[in-house]
């Protein structure tokens, strides 16, 4: 997991919904930052509880995240 910031409403006033820090997989991660529809705007560091704990593109939880890769299924 990771906390990405995103392309939100530009429209917005506030730079916190123009580009809204959001909980993003680290698969998500990969996949969407790159190309030119990227969704991500920037990785900005490592998970952060505060901006949740499900992925905000396949909302896959932090656990479930971790099952996956100690099972080893993906
Ligand atoms: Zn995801």
């Amino acid at each position: 997991m990771k906390s990405c910031q995103i392309w939100g409403d530009l429209a917005a006033d506030r730079i916190d919904d123009q580009y809204p820090t959001v909980t993003v997989c680290d698969a998500c991660a990969e996949a969407n930052q790159q190309g030119e529809n990227a969704a991500i705007v920037a990785v900005v560091g490592g998970y952060d509880e505060g901006h949740g704990d499900e992925c905000h593109f396949c909302d896959i939880t932090r656990e479930e995240e971790a099952a996956a890769k100690d099972g080893g299924d993906l």
